[in-house]
């Protein structure tokens, strides 16, 4: 028994049922005990693939590093066999018991969707591989249309409406954020009362900053990762373990608090 890492899980179920507004800030290493490797660990996908391929710089300029892309992102299934973990359902069983504001996830697997949270309460701040986007008439598709098209043996899949050039509906190396997503996140960050990062290792900028505009707003930071993040100093709770058993051990906290406080009433 760790009583240490007990009394950890309890102060934060305790924090979760006294706060009035909860953001959870999710990165690569929320989805890692779903199958989708992190950037940075050993093994992470950029031991396997070039980052320098994922410009958009690149992709603009070539037929073949977008057919490249597109086998490697879709043809591959790199998100398409991929099921929610503990993690993922622990923080869709906060927004159903009423303790969440938002997630803000630099994550684009779709898997907090999956697992049960609204679409609106979850804000991308990289985008999300379920779709694709028309570079020139912006038209969105559902990824299933570019599988489709790659199964049938096309390298690279037309937009249906006007011909132009379909990108995924993700943010390359050297493309701006999401604004709309971007000023939210900031919005819902400074304004809440308990903020809680699951599997980032914060070092992506200006998505990092997240935790510290919640901090400057007056909010508690828990920080939830395998590996040392540059905030941990300013957590208020922090736990260097898995994310899916450490979020389903302090949700499940949660709801037997809820449950004793109901048969009290
Ligand atoms: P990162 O790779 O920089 O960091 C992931 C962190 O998660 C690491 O610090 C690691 O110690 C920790 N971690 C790994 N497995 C964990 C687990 N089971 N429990 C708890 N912690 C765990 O990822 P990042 O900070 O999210 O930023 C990198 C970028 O990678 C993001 O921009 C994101 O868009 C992109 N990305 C997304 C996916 C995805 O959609 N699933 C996958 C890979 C990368
Ligand atoms: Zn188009």
């Amino acid at each position: 028994m760790d009583s240490d890492l007990d009394t950890k899980i309890q102060l934060v179920a305790d924090m979760i049922l006294d706060s009035g507004r909860i953001v959870v800030f999710t990165g690569a290493g929320v989805s890692t005990e779903s199958g989708i490797p992190d950037f940075r660990s050993p093994g992470g996908i950029w031991s396997r693939f070039d980052p320098d391929d994922f410009t958009i710089d690149k992709f603009l300029q070539s037929a073949d590093t977008r057919k490249k892309q597109w086998k490697i992102l879709v043809g591959e299934g790199l998100f398409s066999d991929v099921e929610p973990n503990k993690a993922h359902y622990a923080i869709a069983e906060m927004e159903a018991l009423g303790r969440l504001d938002c997630v803000i996830t630099q994550n684009i697997d779709n898997l907090h969707q999956r697992a049960g949270n609204s679409p609106g309460s979850v804000l991308e701040l990289h985008g999300n591989m379920k779709r694709a986007r028309c570079l020139d008439c912006q038209t969105v598709f559902p990824i299933d249309y570019v599988e489709q098209i790659l199964k049938d043996g096309m390298e690279e899949p037309p937009c249906r409406k006007c011909f132009g050039t379909l990108k995924p509906d993700v943010v390359f190396f050297g493309e701006a954020l999401p604004e709309k997503a971007m000023e939210a996140a900031a919005r819902h960050s400074s304004n809440c009362d308990l903020f809680i990062v699951v599997g980032s290792s914060l070092v992506v900028q200006p998505a990092a900053f997240m935790p510290l505009y919640a901090k400057e707003g007056g909010a508690k930071l828990v920080i939830i990762n395998i590996g040392d993040t540059p905030l941990d100093k300013k957590a208020d709770v922090l736990i260097h373990r898995n994310a899916g058993d450490i979020m389903d051990r302090i949700v499940e906290s949660v709801k037997e608090s809820v449950a004793r406080a109901h048969q009290r009433a």
